[in-house]
């Protein structure tokens, strides 16, 4: 559990976010958080935990503040789903769902059964009617299969909508709430993206652009011009790509492409994963600073302080080539190494993506599938209103 904060009023508790911000203002430089170190990785400096400590004590002044604005709803929400659920915890409703499943499949089985016999009859003992009548009640039985397995999978995977909506109301306020300890978003008429690629990807990013500081956007705009589009794959985030033009000639872009990824109730299809990779466009353009900051985080959560050991390696849902270091992160790919020390990482994009976004249960917990991480929630909310 994190540090326990003050319970401020808002007013007091800007005062203090500002501060912090001022005093980060002198962490520019990539190396004053940290060195890379050949054996280790990366080793932060005094000044880079400090700094790190300070991050988070500004994301959880923030933090507390949504929390207090959104209590009522939350309350709302979980009173509501007290009624659907009937007594029973979630663990409960997965298990009967599991129940209903096995139900469905033996249900489907038996139809399949069924069919397997009346293929066996001798042609002319076939009756066409009979077989059509079969041939559906393996289609019905298949269909109310798959929605029970779905079911289980929402549940599951804390999409249900109950987190969903939880995860909307916590992130309406942390947008709010740092709209009003900083100018958010990019600047009045800024042209974020080129005019090009996919509308619905662009309009994703465009939506996902409010929630990063208007700052961060004025360092963007200096930077490789960014260019959107959507893909089918694994969404990402590409710093240098040479662009064919239809005029024959090239153009040094950097490429964001955005896949439907997660759900979120009240926003645009990819607008969770286009906050995700626009982190990653943030990390590129802050000179260092950024990346710096959540190397200093990594390092803090993975490694032994008595022993100065770091986690070992381990390899990431049976990806040749990558690797994490699990700690307890709501999800292990929050540990991501890329083996560059100092270069961009996961836990800025993955931390937003969660208090915006919704994904990997808010961090808050939300959902069956994954454990709170305050500490990491504090940390992403904290970059965004002090860096
Ligand atoms: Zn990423």
């Amino acid at each position: 559990m994190p540090d326990p904060l003050p319970e401020l009023p808002w007013d007091v508790a800007r005062a203090r976010v500002h501060e912090i911000r001022d005093e980060l203002a002198g962490m520019r430089e990539r190396t004053a958080w940290g060195q890379r170190d050949a054996g280790v990785g990366f080793v932060p400096t005094p000044e880079g935990l400090r700094s790190e400590a300070l991050i988070r004590e500004a994301g959880g002044l923030v933090s507390l503040e949504v929390q207090r604005r959104a209590a009522g709803e939350l309350q709302a929400i979980d009173d509501e789903e007290r009624v659907a659920l009937d007594g029973r915890t979630k663990q409960e409703m997965v298990e009967r769902l599991h129940a209903e499943a096995a139900v469905a499949m033996s249900a489907h089985q038996a139809a399949l059964d069924e069919v397997e016999r009346f293929m066996q009859l001798p042609a002319e003992e076939r009756d066409v009617d009979q077989g059509v009548a079969l041939v559906n009640r393996v289609r019905e039985r298949g269909e109310a299969l798959r929605v029970v397995g779905r079911r289980i999978r929402t549940l599951q995977e804390g999409e249900d909508e109950y987190a969903l909506r939880r995860t909307a109301v916590i992130a309406a306020h942390t947008r709010a709430v740092l709209g009003e300890a900083r100018p958010m978003g990019p600047a009045q008429g800024q042209r974020i993206c080129w005019p090009v690629g996919n509308p619905r990807a662009r309009s994703a990013v465009h939506e996902a652009a409010e929630c990063f500081p208007t700052s961060w956007w004025r360092a963007s705009e200096v930077g490789i011009p960014l260019c959107v589009d959507a893909t089918p794959d694994r969404a990402g985030y590409s710093p240098v790509v040479s662009l064919q033009l239809e005029n024959g000639g090239t153009q040094v872009v950097s490429l964001l492409q955005v896949s439907e990824g997660q759900p979120t109730l009240d926003r645009a299809p990819g607008y969770a994963t286009a906050v995700h990779e626009l982190s990653h466009r943030m990390e590129h353009v802050s000179r260092g600073r950024i990346p710096a900051a959540e190397q200093v985080f990594l390092w803090r959560r993975t490694t032994d302080l008595a022993t100065g050991q770091r986690q070992p390696l381990e390899q990431y849902r049976q990806q040749v080539d990558e690797f994490v270091r699990p700690d307890g992160f709501a999800d292990s790919y929050v540990g991501k190494d890329y083996g560059t020390p100092g270069g961009a990482c996961e836990v800025l994009s993955t931390g937003i993506e969660a208090t915006m976004g919704g994904a990997f249960g808010g961090l808050r917990g939300e959902g069956l599938a994954y454990s709170p991480d305050e500490d990491h929630r504090r940390f992403s909310i904290g970059c965004l209103v002090g860096l």
